[in-house]
């Protein structure tokens, strides 16, 4: 017999989180039932978890949900687990602008559609539009929406109806092929985190067709690369103004706005 304290002592990553989701326990249930023994159904399910979680599979794929600002998103292994960093698209854009006009928001490759759906529950009037490659990940962002939001299965801008926008928003792939970091994600989908031999083959995209898809005086909001910044603006330079650069909590550059010229 093994109870909730013996496996607290093991040092398999998440394994307090993990005795959460096989025993159905808040953090608190557990460690107010320390010698608790798990009977065998419980049992088996927990070695089932442990043994995705020594090979690797993120805890958020496990459980299969992610926190994301105060929400929470169904995730799978064709979406990308979203990160805290991509909380700060939200702030930006909730300071940005008017909650009471009636705006039109783009979100571009909206993976799990914490952006999109994050944005329309803390604006009601807006209306959102979101983009992805995936049609596995749309299908779980559809999952997640609780509000109407258009949804078009396509690269980029090709399957966004002629329409413009007041903002656009996207957390694109930005890492590069050769980033050995990358072999700590190999679990997500690949199409979501690479871009190209410099990681900005699709930056340079979005920031091309952008304009074409914005009202005058509309902005393009970006998460980007640690060390991308200054070849970012660079590209916006062209055809937008007030340019604005933030940082992460980690205070590493992370996001890019700029205001259509
Ligand atoms: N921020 C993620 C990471 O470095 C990458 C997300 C992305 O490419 N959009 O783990």
């Amino acid at each position: 017999m093994k109870s909730i304290k013996d496996f607290l002592r093991n040092d398999v990553e998440d394994i307090s989180k993990l005795l959460c989701l096989a025993l159905n326990k808040t953090q608190e249930q557990l460690y107010a039932n320390l010698d608790y023994q798990l009977v065998d159904t419980e049992l088996s399910v927990l070695l089932g978890y442990i043994d995705q979680r020594k090979k690797g599979k993120p805890f958020a794929y496990i459980k299969g949900s992610q926190g994301f600002y105060d929400l929470d998103f169904i995730v799978s292994p064709a979406t990308l687990i979203p990160r805290p960093e991509t909380e700060l698209l939200i702030d930006i854009t909730l300071n940005l602008l008017d909650k009471n006009k009636n705006l039109n928001v783009l979100d571009l490759g909206t993976g799990s559609g914490v952006i999109a759906i994050t944005i329309s529950e803390k604006r009601p009037k807006w209306k959102l539009s979101a983009t992805d490659l995936s049609l596995d990940a749309l299908n779980i962002a559809r999952l997640n929406s609780t509000k109407n939001i258009d949804f078009y299965c396509g690269s980029w801008f090709d399957p966004v109806p002629p329409e413009t926008f007041d903002l656009i928003v996207s957390n694109p792939p930005y890492i590069n092929e050769h980033d050995p970091h990358l072999q700590d994600l190999r679990y997500e989908p690949i199409e979501a985190l690479v871009s190209g031999d410099d990681g900005l083959n699709d930056i340079r995209e979005i920031i091309n067709k952008s304009t074409l898809f914005l009202n005058s005086g509309g902005y393009l909001l970006l998460e980007h690369g640690y060390d991308q910044k200054d070849r970012i603006v660079k590209l916006l330079e062209e055809s937008y103004t007030s340019i604005k650069t933030f940082k992460d909590l980690n205070k590493v550059d992370r996001a890019i706005l700029a205001k259509l010229r």
